[in-house]
């Protein structure tokens, strides 16, 4: 891409290269967001957040909900005529948001940290625990408390952990990807 302005050229070769997708190849053709689960809550389609990379827009990207709202999923990746797969972008541009300090959705970027920490301590997801601190931290007490109720009453909730035997491994892969 030829860009006037450095500062612009810097986000999409950033963009680029964390991402590790053929970024500039995109031409709108849309086939991405026609299967986005997503866009009903995001406030911009999938191909509009690679149109924006590619225009350098930094601002508009890293203070955007969509890039949290993205589920990784995947289906754009499978769809897109030019191998790129977004899911990939949105998740270096959620690693620069929050280098950046621009973190438009928080309550989004606590869940995913609170799941990883329990992950990281119990080698899986322990439901229970995750979702009491996460219920703490953000301040959400009371939303989805019918459906936590059903699922610890159909045993879906357990008490205790289940640990897995390679703990230390998981730890291990946590400590090579360590910001
Ligand atoms: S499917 Fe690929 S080429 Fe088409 S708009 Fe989406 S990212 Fe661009
Ligand atoms: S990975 Fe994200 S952007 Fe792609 S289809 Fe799924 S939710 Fe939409």
């Amino acid at each position: 891409m030829s860009f006037i302005d450095a500062d612009k050229r810097k986000f999409f070769n950033e963009v680029k290269e964390k991402s590790r997708q053929p970024i500039e190849l995109c031409y709108q053709c849309q086939k991405c967001a026609s299967g986005c689960i997503a866009t009903g809550f995001a406030d911009y389609y999938p191909n509009e957040i690679i149109r924006l990379v590619q225009l350098g827009q930094k601002e508009r990207v890293l203070n955007s909900s969509s890039i949290w709202i993205c589920s990784s999923c995947e289906t754009c990746g499978a769809r897109c005529p030019n191998g790129i797969n977004t899911a990939e972008v949105m998740d270096a541009l959620k690693e620069m948001a929050i280098a950046a300090g621009m973190v438009k959705e928080k309550n989004i970027n606590l869940f995913h940290n609170t799941f990883l920490n329990s992950v990281r301590s119990h080698g899986r997801v322990h439901e229970t625990s995750m979702m009491v601190i996460y219920k703490i931290k953000s301040g959400d007490l009371f939303s989805d408390m019918d459906v936590g109720l059903e699922m610890f009453r159909k045993g879906k909730l357990p008490l205790f952990p289940h640990r897995i035997k390679a703990r230390g491994k998981i730890k291990d892969i946590f400590n090579k990807t360590a910001h």
